[in-house]
């Protein structure tokens, strides 16, 4: 089945309608579902409609290998726990990235093949802007595929996650920005050039991967929606090569949108936007592991127990190791026993909280957790001061009073819960291990904090037989 032109113009518009229509959806909880339907419409109506275009040769192939893709990409994204997605989401990335320099470079051999002798004025400006295009998109493409390979392995724990702080590393960067400049200009007006193309894919590959590995822990969330954004702008470059329109819509969709939630996230966690996507520029600060914060104190189930059926305000705040744990449904369960005795329970979420933006509230939502009770940071921070315990459940940085107390902690300045001003705060983790960052918490340390070691889950479920 082949589509006229007209037909494949108007299937692109409406699928680009359908993505914009996608992203709105997403942005709420309540129509998230709707807009993951649009999105999925919008892209079989694009896939439709660009195998069936009538320059495209080989369709059984294409065919063969969509259904092979689709087929590992179901059976992935089935199989993927909630707190691995963003492992999965880098290595999509990584995929858009190689999928734009492959593309580049066969636009560009394909294009080379029959090059003109004499060109015309106006042959030399459209190859001109097709050598620009190349460069450009084999660049953002190889950035794309190493930084988001390294983004993997630093949420998988295969590459460590602190910053990698080579001396000179903020001149390395722009040397390579700089060369990069240098061949691009050589290369297009001497009407291309392997030497060009090849080094600068080699200069860009090393670059990417140097500038996610630059950048700490605490900042892997920036770094995950940067390179959604990174993934986006390489998609659009693709599209311009191709002459794919809705490629191009789609690639600056996702560009733009990636973009605008690094800002936010920044925002949120008090980052400098540029520094972040520069590869950690300014944050050179120095960890020190030998602090000595005295002891901490050891509590158990029955204890804490006894505690919430004293208390009047209760504010739960969780983080990763809620989601590991799977706890949400049983400390629902507690929410409910404590509400019925008339204690007044919140949910306290910071931003980055887990793994992935919003994954809090996607799972607490899951547990069907009232929206009413679950608050941002900035909504409830001024009220731990008035609330009788805290319960922090497998959160660690983001109740960390380091990151407003000590100025040389590689979170400083972040934003975090100050749970430390309620009068009792229990934490709820299985060891004296750090969170993702890496940094020690002194939370645990204060007068007003007792530790009750074990797996949250069990943990939970232990207070609440406790108050039955
Ligand atoms: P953290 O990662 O700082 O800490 C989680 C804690 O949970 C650990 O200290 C761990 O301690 C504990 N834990 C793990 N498993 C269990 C379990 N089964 N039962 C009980 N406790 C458990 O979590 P936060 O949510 O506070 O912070 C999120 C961090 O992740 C931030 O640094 C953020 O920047 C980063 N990040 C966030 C992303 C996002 O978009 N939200 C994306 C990527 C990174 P122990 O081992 O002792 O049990």
């Amino acid at each position: 089945m082949e589509f006229s032109q007209g037909l494949i113009s108007a299937a692109y518009i409406i699928a680009a309608l359908l993505f914009i229509m996608s992203l709105g959806g997403l942005s709420k909880q309540e129509s998230a579902q709707n807009g993951n339907w649009y999105g999925i419409v919008g892209m079989s109506i694009a896939l439709i409609a660009t195998i069936a275009d009538p320059r495209v040769s080989n369709v059984g192939v294409i065919i063969v290998a969509v259904a092979i893709g689709g087929a590992i990409g179901f059976r992935l994204a089935k199989k993927v726990e909630m707190t691995e997605m963003p492992e999965l989401v880098a290595i999509l990335h990584s995929f858009v990235g190689l999928a734009a320099v492959l593309v580049g470079f066969n636009s560009y051999f394909e294009a080379h093949a029959h090059v003109l002798p004499v060109l015309t004025d106006e042959q030399r400006i459209a190859q001109n802007i097709h050598l620009t295009e190349v460069f450009l998109g084999v660049f953002i493409g190889a950035v794309t595929f190493t930084g988001s390979i390294v983004a993997f392995g630093k949420l998988r724990g295969l590459i460590n996650s602190a910053a990698l702080m080579l001396p000179n590393r903020h001149k390395m960067n722009l040397a390579a920005g700089v060369v990069s400049f240098l061949l691009m200009i050589n290369f297009v007006s001497n009407g291309g050039g392997n030497f060009e193309l090849f080094l600068m894919t080699a200069i860009a590959l090393v670059f990417g991967w140097h500038l996610v590995a630059s950048i700490g822990g605490a900042d892997m969330p920036v770094v995950v929606s940067m390179l959604n954004s990174y993934s986006g702008w390489a998609a659009a470059a693709a599209g311009f090569m191709l002459s794919n329109d809705l490629l191009i819509v789609t690639g600056a969709l996702v560009g733009s949108s990636g973009a605008i939630l690094s800002y936010i996230m920044c925002k949120a966690m008090n980052r400098s936007f540029i520094s972040v996507i520069a590869g950690g520029f300014g944050t050179d600060v120095t960890v020190d592991t030998d602090v000595d914060y005295g002891e901490h104190v050891e509590i158990q189930a029955d204890g804490v127990a006894d505690m919430l059926a004293n208390a009047k305000s209760v504010i739960i705040t969780p983080g990763y190791g809620m989601a590991v744990a799977q706890a949400q449904y049983p400390v629902y369960e507690l929410t409910q026993k404590l509400k019925a005795k008339g204690v007044e329970v919140r949910f306290g979420i910071h931003p980055v909280a887990g793994r992935l933006p919003g994954h809090m509230n996607v799972l607490l939502a899951e547990a069907k957790v009232p929206y009413d009770i679950v608050l941002g940071m900035e909504e409830i921070n001024e009220d731990f001061g008035e609330t009788d315990v805290v319960l922090v459940i497998g959160a660690n940085d983001t109740v960390n009073p380091a990151a407003s107390e000590d100025p040389g902690s590689p979170i400083a300045g972040m934003p975090v819960l100050e749970v430390w001003n309620a009068k009792n705060v229990i934490v709820f983790k299985r060891s004296m291990s750090t969170g993702y960052a890496g940094v020690q918490n002194p939370l645990f340390f204060k007068d007003n904090s007792q530790m009750l070691f074990g797996d949250a889950k069990e943990s939970v479920e232990k207070i609440s037989q406790h108050l039955s």
